[in-house]
């Protein structure tokens, strides 16, 4: 990822890497932050001199040291992030509802608040976001939080260009082509990120969850849409046009079934709740169907719903070999409202993944997370603090500033 200035004190690479290290492994000694990044024990000195002095690191309270000559040799106190300082602020975006995140610097959620979203037109939403933002400050600053000038992060469904906050695409809200970021930002009157949301929730895993100390592994999320983010060589995977990992539309399912993207095939035509849905009230005759109550059916042995399920199952299964084939990941989460029902899915996932991952590849551990969907704020909340860290794309609002540093308590 290209590190431009204006992260943490000028946001070179040495400031972020040093930065990252004290967030995802600290507290820890400089000696092994200078191990861990590849910098000179110099370098991580004199970096982390200005990332005390401008308020992002701290010294943590002394360890007992391994032995007294190590600690006389070595009077390093471990660092940390200094995560009383700075709110971070994330919320999702989802058909119905919108959940906020506030985090400390360090991610550790601090307040989280749901509001219902009842109009899905881009002006309502946008003005219902601002007003969630606004109580979300008030709820940080009531908490002793300082609410710094940077990026609030914003994630949800979809095809979403990270780099200018662009909507391409939203299936679940209905959009195209939305200037959301610059929306929001004149909105709020504070810069904004805007993220896919399974790409927001694996930051979130590479840093807090199961992602943290791995260098390749994928999310895989079941349920409304079939997403999939991944993280290779210690970096998320965003392509060129910020679509990259969108297993859900790969050609794996019934050509005959249209998709909503209007291709024909995909996985998610046949495994999303909504695909499900419906082949369930086809199967059966019931019109009046939840899913909840065919997950029950499927549940209590009926037979035709079963095979429903254990279709998208294998479906969802033979994605996840197409990822485990092109990426060698060392594990794959599987995550998303769908969890709740995977025993539903699981025996045809596995035999699927077995059956059509190559080579060593079948050994790829699959963990399922059952996430609430504050665990997804809290990506996007990530999100804001990695755009703090490593800001990497153009301002979405020209109006709007980023102040060098923040301010100090
Ligand atoms: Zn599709």
């Amino acid at each position: 990822m290209p590190i431009q200035r204006g992260g943490p004190v000028e946001g070179t690479p040495a400031e972020g890497a040093v930065f990252l290290t004290a967030l995802t492994a600290g507290p820890i000694a400089r000696v092994d932050i200078a191990r861990e990044t590849g910098l000179s024990s110099a370098a991580v000195t004199r970096v982390a001199k200005l990332l005390i002095d401008e308020g992002y690191l701290e010294y943590a309270p002394d360890q007992p040291a391994a032995n007294d000559e190590t600690r006389m040799g070595r009077p390093s106190s471990p660092l940390r992030v200094h995560a009383r300082q700075t709110g971070s602020f994330g919320i999702i975006v989802r058909r119905d509802e919108l959940i906020g995140m506030v985090c400390d610097l360090a991610g550790a959620p601090r307040v989280s608040e749901r509001r219902p979203l009842a109009d899905t037109t881009v002006a309502a939403a946008v003005a219902a976001i601002a007003a969630f933002y606004r109580e979300l400050v008030e709820r940080a600053e009531a908490a002793g939080f300082v609410v710094a000038p940077h990026d609030l992060g914003l994630s949800l469904s979809g095809d979403i260009d990270h780099d200018t906050g662009y909507v391409r695409y939203s299936p679940f809200l209905g959009w195209r082509d939305v200037d959301l970021g610059a929306a929001v930002s004149v909105a709020v009157g504070a810069p904004v990120v805007v993220e896919n949301d399974v790409k927001a929730l694996t930051v979130a895993e590479q840093w807090f969850g199961l992602g943290r100390g791995i260098t390749n592994f994928a999310v895989v999320t079941i349920g409304t849409g079939i997403g999939c983010a991944l993280v290779v060589d210690g970096g998320l995977v965003r392509g060129a046009h910020s679509v990259a990992g969108e297993i859900g539309h790969l050609p794996l399912g019934d050509p005959a079934v249209q998709c909503h993207c209007g291709a024909h095939g995909c996985v998610e035509a046949e495994a999303s709740t909504k695909a499900l849905l419906d082949s369930c009230r086809a199967v059966t005759g019931r019109d009046d169907l939840t899913i909840e109550s065919a997950v029950e059916l499927a549940r209590s042995g009926d037979d035709g719903v079963r095979a429903i399920f254990a279709r998208a199952g294998r479906l969802i299964g033979l994605a996840l070999a197409s990822v485990a084939n092109l990426l060698g990941p060392e594990r794959v989460i599987v995550a998303g409202e769908g969890v709740s029902s995977f025993d539903l899915f699981e025996t045809a996932i596995r035999e699927a993944f077995a059956e059509q991952a190559f080579g060593a590849a079948h050994q790829v551990p699959i963990h399922v997370r059952d996430l609430p969907f504050e665990e997804w704020a809290r990506g996007a909340a990530a999100v804001a603090i990695q755009e703090l860290v490593f800001p990497s794309r153009q301002r979405v609002a020209a109006d709007v500033r980023r102040r060098p540093g923040v301010r100090r308590v």
